[in-house]
């Protein structure tokens, strides 16, 4: 079977690594119209954001990778 890699991902500030899985990501909108996914890093539980392109957000939630909150 195909693994699919997540596609959102974020920097955790606590394990200081660039491009973490996030676990049950939300994207919520911005007050500047932006797109932003806000999910916990699965290794560590950290609690971690990424801007999103809408585009992408649309995507994520369209592939039931993250939830919609806007
Ligand atoms: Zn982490």
């Amino acid at each position: 079977m195909e693994v699919k890699n997540k596609m959102v991902k974020a920097y955790c500030v606590k394990c200081k690594e660039k491009n973490c899985e996030m676990k049950d990501p939300v994207i919520n909108q911005t007050a500047k119209g932006g797109f932003m996914a806000k999910g916990k890093h699965e290794k560590c539980g950290t609690t971690m954001c990424a801007m999103m392109s809408k585009a992408n957000a649309e995507k994520a939630i369209a592939d039931g990778e993250a939830k919609k909150n806007f």
